[in-house]
């Protein structure tokens, strides 16, 4: 696999820069790569069921890459938006399994889905999880046991809360085996 040159985040319907520019760094550090924010002309209200008023993540994948030229960059969309494909109910994201492109939601990390208060700081937490998640993925990394390990496989807001933003040793040699061949 081609070393990664860069993450290119896209942001698709979401207008919060102070998210966008603390997400890049999480993402920067995490696998040591930079990142930059580039927007791209995609028109979501093709990708969007409007009976389930939802997006289908597999087509913003297909999106995201057929406007990518870059073959060694990763690229990561992020919106507002539900996610679902025709299989499942909703996601947090969606990546390609040692690809390139991945997109994640902030619509399920937001407190006030759950009947709590707005809590920004939470919000903020869960989806750079959810985004190097994602991303690690794209590296070729599958579902960890390690309940800390950001690639453990969350179903639940609390599951998110309780691991951490970064990998277990045991993901941390497969991503350094993978990036550095
Ligand atoms: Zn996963
Ligand atoms: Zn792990």
């Amino acid at each position: 696999m081609p070393i990664a040159s860069r993450v290119n985040i896209v942001p698709l319907d979401f207008d919060d820069d102070e998210l966008l520019g603390n997400m890049s760094s999480s993402i920067s550090q995490a696998f040591q790569i930079p990142t930059r924010i580039v927007p791209m002309d995609i028109r979501l209200d093709m990708g969007r069921n409007r009976q389930r008023d939802q997006l289908n993540s597999t087509w913003v994948l297909s999106q995201l890459l057929s406007q990518s030229l870059n073959n060694s960059d990763k690229i990561l969309g992020i919106t507002v938006h539900d996610l679902y494909t025709p299989i499942l109910t909703y996601l947090f994201g969606e990546a390609e399994l040692g690809g390139r492109a991945a997109v994640v939601s902030t619509y399920r990390f937001r407190d006030e889905l759950y009947g709590l208060p707005a809590n920004k700081d939470n919000l903020e937490k869960r989806i750079e999880k959810e985004a190097v998640h994602e991303l690690g993925h794209t590296f070729g990394l599958v579902h960890c046991l390690n309940f800390d390990c950001v690639m453990h496989a969350s179903t639940y807001i609390e599951e998110f809360d309780y691991k951490t933003n970064s990998f277990c040793p045991l993901c941390v040699s497969l991503l350094d085996e993978r990036t550095n061949t």
